[in-house]
């Protein structure tokens, strides 16, 4: 079954032959993130594929991964690419450290999931919620609904850390 939706002006489509895409989005839709944990090893890999990247399996199962972890790094968007974006400048991309698998199988290999900073509804962040976020700042995943079986796995501010101080770029 492909997915052929629509997302602030940009055509997102997942192609009936793109099995584990279909599959990773089918669980985001209901709004619970899963990632493939390899038959063979047992590491999780993101995103998904076909095979692991560190043994080479092609067997795996899917399974619940807590939507947690640290920012490890950031873009700060100014200039949109897509029309529909301007609107929502300057908006945050993120790639957050997961709590799952931390440092394994090595410090640079492990888990890191990008999306954009969003509100608990899964909606993109406004310019005083971007502010506040930087590198170390502890997220947890949200969804944004695009169409039926299809919705977007995005951060927002994890309200039950403790405020921390981010590092963020130096602003002009
Ligand atoms: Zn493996």
């Amino acid at each position: 079954m492909t997915i052929t939706a629509n997302y602030l002006g940009m055509p997102l489509d997942i192609s009936g032959l793109d099995t584990e895409n279909l599959e990773y989005f089918r669980h985001c839709a209901a709004h619970a993130f899963h990632l493939q944990a390899c038959s063979a090893c047992n590491l999780i890999r993101y995103p998904p594929t076909t095979a692991c990247p560190w043994c080479a399996s092609p067997d795996a199962r899917w399974v619940p991964v807590d939507g947690r972890g640290t920012v490890h790094s950031y873009t700060e968007v100014h200039h949109a690419i897509q029309p529909a974006f301007k609107n929502h400048t300057p908006y945050l991309i993120l790639m957050v450290d997961l709590d799952t698998q931390k440092g394994v199988p090595s410090p640079e290999e492990a888990i890191r999931v990008v999306g954009n900073l969003a509100t608990p509804d899964g909606v993109l962040a406004p310019p005083d919620m971007v502010r506040k976020v930087g590198i170390g700042t502890r997220v947890r995943m949200v969804f944004s609904d695009v169409a039926p079986g299809l919705a977007l796995p995005q951060w927002t501010l994890d309200e039950a850390a403790p405020p921390g101080t981010p590092w963020r770029y130096p602003q002009e």
